[in-house]
């Protein structure tokens, strides 16, 4: 038996079990071994019956008295038994498992765990979880599996208990742990548990703090083996030649800035020379550009793109919507075209127009300029905005070519640092973390359902006032569903008819069609529309300076960082704006923990509360989830993140091929796939 062994080698596993296994993602001895617990009973309170506490679990040793399958009036079966320890007689209730009876006979010496409860003098437990023991093991403490120790929990399937399953367990994993070789030199995991040790402890732990140990362990090889591909990669991308490394024209620089319709603040001017850096040099360029919204991304990418002008080259800039693309080719042509630079725009709808120049020096666009037609040899520059819409496929379309460009992506989600380097390893990192002065801060309250009415009288006030608002409905799912959509358009409904029957809204949801949805946010960029009832999930990256109201509704069911991002969609004009979180739960809580956005206005700052308050599950949103899924590791956890990128770091600096380490090589061909979903 070994690893790689599929699992019907296993006696008693056929095409039954096979199949239910499969359901749960186990098709080899490895799955299985990794198919760890979710959770432990605690079963490791041994006792006797009058000595054991009513009300809590226990595990008790003794004999059955009789078995019996009887049914409820409304056809429920039940089997009933008399279970005796030597102390007292205990009532023993199991629903709808008719089979029992065949396996458990009068006579039987059992060892029961679970919870005893005691009523007019009689003692019982519903559902015990149950094994049989050996006359023996009635005298001596019994070497048992499911009772009597801290027992394991997996994740099941219909048909798959628990119980077969740790079964299995216990018989594949002596015999397969000799075999566990640890792929990662000792001296970096010296803070941990052996690999054979971590396994073997997190299916049968003696305590709950070997198990989190156990767990922790290979928490650090799930970081250590995500942490070891993107920096490779990165090292593999850095070793591979680009069209040319650039030079630098300052004096030209210096007077671009000079025509710029306001003065670069000094953290966009910190981040353009970290990317001018990068372009001197003749390595393609792979940094991630992190700032939050309203930082002026846009105007960096500008003035990059003019640098790769300079050179002689194209850039390509894209945009993850229509509409967004639209209007950052509105914002290059405004930026670049005095310096005789020339602009088009190509989406999926808006092909090169006659009007447009054919091969425009700067092209704006979507997903549709990632085809040859556009990656020729004399593209410099590509800049992506919002990187979580594109990510490893697409640039996989660039690593086949023999000459790449200068690569930018840009991201307004605040990530802290060590984990936007987990997260993004292969990338570099730069951040604007400086709004542009002169920026009135958005005022935000939580408003208590008693002021809701109020509320909506300060909307009517300022749309009779020519403000536009932004209304967006709760986050029901993940994503967008037809669940979510119809969230939407009930609460549409009764703002429209109810609250606010004088005044245009406009629906927005992620189940209309892309021209659908591009009319409504035109139609709102132009005023035609006085409030516009969104879901959370749907683009509302469009710069809408006029929009000056936010009332988010269920605000508890986002992180702070997300409401963050939602807010930032006001506040983009010279006017005062308001961001109103209403919430559904009104507990001190969830209260408290809202009104942080009252008095904090750092993305960044938002995202560490947000991960010390409710872990990393709220951190990325709904847009991040996909990118990155992790099995034992939690982002909360930054210590263990950062041990583990020290240890892929030295182990790549020693040797960057692994020849050195072909159990580490093996496990990420074998993981590539896993860990990049993308
Ligand atoms: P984001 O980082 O969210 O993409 P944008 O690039 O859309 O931000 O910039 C937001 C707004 O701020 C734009 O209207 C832009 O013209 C303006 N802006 C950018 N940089 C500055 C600056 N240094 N000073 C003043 N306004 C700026
Ligand atoms: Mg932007």
């Amino acid at each position: 038996m070994e690893l790689s062994t599929p699992i019907s080698a296993i006696p008693g596993i056929g095409y039954y079990f096979r199949k239910k296994l499969e359901i749960l993602g186990i098709l080899t001895i490895q799955d299985l071994i990794y198919h760890v617990p979710f959770r432990y009973d605690d079963f490791s309170q041994q006792s006797s019956v009058i000595e054991a506490n009513i009300d809590e679990k226990v595990t008790l040793k003794g004999e059955i008295w009789q078995i019996q399958n009887i049914y409820t009036r409304n056809r429920k079966l039940m089997t009933k038994a008399i279970f005796n320890d030597g102390t007292a007689p205990i009532d023993i209730t199991w629903f709808n498992q008719a089979w029992l009876i065949k396996n458990i006979k009068a006579g039987d010496k059992l060892q029961i765990s679970g919870k005893l409860t005691k009523f007019k003098n009689r003692y019982s437990i519903v559902s015990p979880v149950w094994e049989k023991i050996s006359s023996t093991d009635l005298e001596q403490p019994a070497n048992t599996l499911h009772t009597g120790r801290l027992v394991p929990v997996y994740p099941e399937t219909d048909g798959l208990t628990s119980k077969w399953l740790r079964a299995k367990v216990a018989v594949v994993l002596p015999k397969i742990i000799g075999q566990i070789k640890d792929p990662i030199p000792r001296e970096l995991t010296s803070d941990y548990f052996t690999l054979p040790e971590a396994l073997t402890k997190i299916h049968f732990p003696e305590t709950l703090k070997d198990a989190t140990l156990a767990r922790k362990r290979l928490a650090f090889d799930e970081l250590f083996f995500t942490q070891i591909t993107s920096q490779k990669t990165k090292l593999e991308w850095k070793n591979r030649p680009t069209t040319k490394a650039f030079a630098i024209n300052e004096q030209k620089l210096t007077a671009f800035y000079g025509t710029l319709p306001f003065k670069l603040t000094d953290s966009q001017l910190k981040v353009i020379r970290e990317i001018i850096h990068d372009l001197e040099k003749s390595q393609p360029m792979n940094r991630l550009v992190q700032g939050e919204v309203g930082s002026g991304k846009t105007v960096v990418a500008a003035v990059i793109a003019y640098v790769s002008y300079l050179n002689g080259l194209k850039s390509l800039f894209m945009a993850p919507t229509e509409i967004l693309a639209f209007q950052h080719y509105q914002t290059m042509k405004r930026l670049l075209e005095p310096q005789g630079i020339t602009t088009g725009l190509y989406t999926g709808s808006k092909k090169f127009t006659k009007e447009q120049v054919e091969h425009p020096d700067i092209v704006v666009g979507t997903h549709a300029l990632l085809s040859e037609k556009f990656m020729t040899d004399d593209v410099g520059l590509v800049v992506v905005d919002e990187q979580q819409r594109f990510g490893v496929k697409q640039r996989s379309v660039l690593r086949t070519k023999a000459k790449v460009p200068h690569f930018l992506t840009m991201t307004a989600t605040p990530i802290p640092r060590t984990i936007a380097l987990t997260l993004y390893g292969e990338l570099d990192l730069s951040i604007i973390d400086q709004l542009p002065s002169g920026r009135q801060a958005i005022i935000t309250r939580v408003v208590p359902s008693k002021k809701r009415t109020d509320a909506y009288g300060f909307v009517e006030k300022k749309v009779k006032e020519g403000d536009q608002v932004y209304i967006i409905t709760p986050l029901i799912e993940e994503s967008e569903t037809l669940v979510s959509a119809k969230a939407a358009l009930t609460e549409f409904e009764t703002l429209k008819n109810e609250i606010f029957p004088h005044l245009r809204l406009g629906l927005l949801h992620g189940r209309l069609k892309p021209a659908e949805k591009d009319r409504v946010l035109q139609d709102f960029k132009n005023g035609g529309i006085d409030i516009l009832v969104s879901t959370s999930v749907v683009e509302v990256g469009v710069d809408v300076p006029n929009a000056t109201i936010m009332i988010i509704e269920s605000a508890e069911r986002f992180g702070l960082a997300q409401l963050h991002q939602l807010r930032g969609r006001v506040g983009r004009g010279s006017k005062q704006s308001y961001c109103f979180l209403f919430t559904q739960i009104e507990e001190s809580a969830v209260i408290r923990r809202l009104k942080n956005l009252e008095t904090i206005n750092n993305g960044l700052k938002l995202a560490e509360l947000d991960l010390r308050i409710r872990g990393s599950g709220e951190l990325f949103g709904t847009h991040q989830s996909g990118r990155f899924e992790l099995k034992f590791a939690d982002f909360s956890d930054l210590e263990l993140i950062e041990k583990a990128r020290f240890a892929a770091e030295k182990i790549l600096q020693e040797d960057i091929t692994l020849d050195k380490y072909p159990l580490i090589r093996g496990k990420l061909q074998s993981l590539t796939g896993n860990i990049m979903p993308d």
